[in-house]
């Protein structure tokens, strides 16, 4: 079992945490512990062989997979292609997706779900350097 842990929070952040990833399993979603408006974010972990049990698409959500450790499959429709501890793959909405582990260690990932389209600014179209002290 996971223990997401709110490790401290101000007026304008959340910060919470899975703790150690290498030994992190099953689902864990973040959006209700951070408070998130523009995404939900989950971990997941397969164990070897394991895939999750059902497919599943979105209306109106995007979805992109981050693989942290581990090698697998994933299937899109009837596209299955091959997965990899820094692959990222970005899944449309109205499309069957699921995800398997192959490797020996479990496959540990982040899945980030987002309505499709929404990006507008982003990066330094959207930022602006700012002046401020640095306490770090
Ligand atoms: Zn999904």
């Amino acid at each position: 079992m996971n223990d997401l842990k709110t490790i401290n929070k101000g007026e304008k952040f959340t910060h919470v945490s899975v703790g150690n990833l290498h030994g992190f399993t099953g689902k864990q979603f973040i959006k209700d512990a951070t408070g998130a408006t523009s995404c939900e974010i989950s971990f997941g972990t397969l164990n070897t062989g394991e895939s999750v049990p059902f497919f599943h698409s979105h209306k109106q959500n995007e979805e992109n997979y981050i693989i942290l450790s581990g090698e697998g499959k994933f299937q899109v429709n009837d596209n299955v292609f091959e997965i990899a501890e820094g692959s990222v793959i970005r899944v449309s909405t109205n499309c069957d997706r699921n995800i398997k582990c192959t490797s020996k260690e479990p496959m540990t990932y982040i899945c980030i779900q987002a309505k499709e389209g929404s990006l507008e600014g982003y990066t330094m179209t959207d930022a602006e350097v700012t002046e401020h002290t640095n306490l770090l």
